[in-house]
Order: structure tokens, then sequence, then C-alpha cells
């Protein structure tokens, strides 16, 4: 299974740099792996979590709020999806999701 087959979607979200209010690229979400349904959420800013949920509910309305997991930075090596690595894992388990690993763009 690879990224790019499970509809990955930036998301902005506001976030603070330096003291400044702004708004940008916040991280992807992707559909899990293991049930196909739920999507998950993976965060490239530090954000505050009322951002957070704010920026998924609205590129996700109905998701039921089911988007996981939350407060947790992750870096990624490329804005491709098709080759994108995230470090570390993403570990869904805690709500009966996916837990693995994305390298080069595949699911593992
Ligand atoms: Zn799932």
């Amino acid at each position: 299974m690879r990224l790019v087959d499970l509809e990955p979607n930036w998301f902005d979200a506001r976030y603070w740099e330096d003291g400044n209010e702004k708004i940008g690229r916040s991280g992807f979400t992707m559909l899990c792996p293991h049930c196909g349904t739920e999507r998950l959420a993976v965060t490239t800013r530090k954000l505050k979590m009322t951002d957070q949920m704010l920026a998924l509910s609205e590129a996700h309305p109905n998701n039921g709020g089911n988007i996981v997991p939350g407060g947790y930075v992750w870096s990624i090596d490329s804005d491709d999806f098709a080759d994108m690595t995230v470090t570390p894992s993403v570990d869904a388990s805690a709500s009966g999701h996916w837990h693995g690993f994305i390298t080069n763009g595949e699911i593992r």
C-alpha cells in the first residue's frame, strides 16, 4: 500500500511564529490504512490543540472528531506524497487505529 492511495490532503491551520499569528500548511491527513474509513492527521507544526481541532474539523467536517493522534509534531522529508518519509512512526493504536511507518511513500 502506498500513501498516495490513502487520499492524502494537506491542511492549513493557525500557528504562531516569532510571536506572530500565521495561517499555513500544518500537516496532512490520510485514510487510516487499518480501517480505511477514519482519517489520521500528521501534523508538521506545533499547534495549539484548539487550532488543530478547528483546522481538521473544517477540512473534514464529517469525520466525527475521530482524527488521531493529536499534540505531536512529525518530521517529513518531502512535500511529495509519492516519496515522503515520515518520522517517527504514526501511532493511532490508542484509539484502535493504525500504527506503522511511512517510508519513501510506502505504508508499512
Ligand atoms: Zn483505522
